[in-house]
Order: structure tokens, then sequence, then C-alpha cells
């Protein structure tokens, strides 16, 4: 199996988190990136460092003025005296969040204040003096995950940090910059006619669906928390089904809070009979492991070993796949849950092996 990695994704190293009006730890620590390379490597997986494609891969989902917020709004802010460490909105305009409602013009003011407002959704997605290297090299690994796959390999694996499934055309939220998962989509429509997003992160994966909503080339699944409990509270909802000639091309699938492997599997079948339905010829796996019962932010009750059985769900889909990193923030079992989810896609499989 092939995989990909820049080292330069660790470079992001967020320094807080806003959780219920308390100013909290950071959860997207870079040492994440180090217990999934341990776990890679101890299936014999050595990850590939992705070429530089530049910005090219984002721009063909984001929109242009706000990649340019997350490249240069680090270097304005600090151009503030007054300025805190990171770029955080304090300005929240009004949007109703709605998919049907999709792009936004460039926003109005040039103020870097007034942009971060603008183009941060939340106070989970801070800005320091790495933030767009890491993001963009995350889009790099999922691009050259991509390229790997439309190669010949059946499975490739990017490891993606930061997230991106959050992540909309112009706005970055819930830890997420760069949606790495959308663009992974949009790369293999190159090749194939019609391609399916499985999203099995614990969170509905907003920006994803938002990004797709109203095409039926690429289908949308999610499952997740319902929304009703948990982020991004807003969306997610089962009765969200695509918009215009997208309608029926966007599947939620939300289980309740402290649902465990039994009730996480069944959900991801529906949205595995929904993938065959549709006939989809490639696959991009949003990969969280936030559903884990040990996640510091997560609210399902998923065991170590319920990743093997999600594996083993995308084996049986049987298509070219790119499986994209997405979140799960409890380090000590991360990577377990990687090595539990390879081992039910792939079985024993490893680079060595494919040469
Ligand atoms: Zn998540």
């Amino acid at each position: 199996m092939r995989a990909f990695f820049h080292p330069d994704q660790s470079l992001h190293d967020p320094q807080q988190f806003m959780r219920v009006g308390v100013i909290s730890d950071p959860k997207d620590l870079p040492s994440r990136t180090e217990a999934l390379l341990s776990a890679l490597a101890q299936r014999g997986v050595i990850p590939e460092q992705p070429s530089d494609y530049g910005i090219q891969p984002a721009l063909t989902i984001h929109a242009k003025p706000y990649l340019e917020f997350l490249q240069t709004a680090y270097e304005r802010w600090r151009a503030i005296p007054e300025a805190g460490p990171e770029v955080l909105p304090n300005v929240s305009p009004y949007w109703n969040g709605s998919p049907a409602q999709h792009q936004r013009p460039a926003c109005r003011s040039s103020s870097v204040v007034a942009q971060a407002g603008y183009y941060l959704g939340d106070l989970a997605v801070p800005i320091s003096a790495h933030t767009w290297t890491s993001a963009l090299r995350s889009s790099h690994s999922a691009t050259a995950a991509v390229d790997a796959v439309l190669d010949g390999a059946g499975v490739a694996y990017a490891l993606c940090r930061p997230s991106g499934h959050h992540a909309r055309v112009d706005r970055a939220s819930g830890f997420c910059y760069i949606n790495s998962s959308a663009i992974a989509a949009q790369r293999l429509r190159s090749q194939f006619g019609r391609v399916a997003v499985l999203d099995v992160d614990a969170h509905h994966g907003d920006g994803t669906q938002e990004i797709f909503y109203r095409r039926r080339d690429v289908l949308t699944v999610s499952t997740h928390v319902d929304p009703d409990a948990y982020y991004p509270y807003y969306i997610g909802y089962a009765d969200e089904l695509g918009h215009g000639e997208g309608e029926g091309y966007n599947l939620n699938i939300p289980v309740p809070p402290k649902s465990g492997d039994e009730a996480y599997h069944r959900a991801i079948d529906q949205g595995v009979d929904k993938i065959l339905t549709f006939r989809a010829q490639a696959l991009v796996v949003a990969l969280g492991y936030d559903s884990h019962r040990d996640d510091p932010i997560g609210l399902l009750n998923v065991s170590t070993e319920g990743f093997r059985g999600i594996g083993e769900r995308i084996r049986a889909i049987g298509l070219p796949t790119v499986v994209v990193q997405e979140g799960g923030y409890q380090i000590s079992v991360i990577g377990d849950c990687l090595e539990q989810f390879l081992a039910g896609l792939v079985g024993n499989q490893t680079l060595l092996q494919e040469g």
C-alpha cells in the first residue's frame, strides 16, 4: 500500500481551542502525525513525500480570496501591535449555514480582522506562522495519493494533517483549512465519471457536503453523531439530500451519542449500499478516529477493533480507494485504530510486498 506524508504537516502548532466558553488546550497536536507514522512503520509502510503541487489542487475546490487570506493572514496579523499570537476572529458575520446557500463574494473589507471573521468559522482554526504551509502540504499528500491511484494503485493512504472535511469553499472551521477529501474526489473525476466520498469521521463532513451539494457526479455520504447534539450542529441532518441537479446525491446517516461498534457499522452498511446503487467508480474515504470511546472530544463508543470492521466494509466495495486522514485526537489510541482499519482494508499487504 502506498502512503503519503510531508514533514511540514507537523509544523502547524495551534495554541488554544475554545470549548464551552473555556480556552482549552489544543487538540490537533503535531504529535498525532508521529502516532500515525509509527502505526504505518509497524506494517512496513514508509510514506512517500508528495511533490510540491503548489496551490493548484486547492484552487479546484476553494475560492481564491479565501486561499490568499490563509496564506497572508499571519504576517498581516503580526503587523497589528496589540494582536495576539494567533489569528482568531472577534467578529462573526451572519450566515445561515444552509447547504443550499453556496458561494459568498470575497470579503468586502481589506482588514485582516474583518477577514478573520469572514473566513474563519469558529475558534478552532487559529492561524499561526506555519498553518498555511502545513495545510497546503496536507493537500499535496491527498493529491499524491490520488495520483498513485490514477497510476494503478488499488488503495493509497494520505496522512493528512491538518484535516480538511469541515473546510468549505471559502471558510475554515473545526481544525480544518483546506479540504483534502474534496480535492481528492475532484481529482479522481479526471479519470472516473462517478466518485463517492464516504466520511466515517465522528463529525459530519459539512465542508465536503457543501462543496458537492449541487452535483450528481460526486456522491457524498457521511456517518456521524447526530448534529442536534454535536459539532457542526447546523448541518448534517438526514433530510439534507442535495440541491438542484445534486438532489439525491447526498446522504447523511446520523447516529445517537454513545452508539458503539454495532450501530456505527450499521450506519456504514447503509452508506455502502448507497455507494453501490450510485455505481461509483472510485472512492474517497474520509477517515477519523474521534468515534473511538477514548476520544477527548468524542461522544461515541466505537472500540479499537471496531475500526477493522470499518476497513472490511470499505474493502468489500472493491473500488479504487483514496483514504484521507481526518480527525481523531487521543494520541494513545489513534495508531492502533489506523492499524486495525488497514488490517480490515488491505490485510497484510505492505508497500514492500507491492514493490
Ligand atoms: Zn471529527
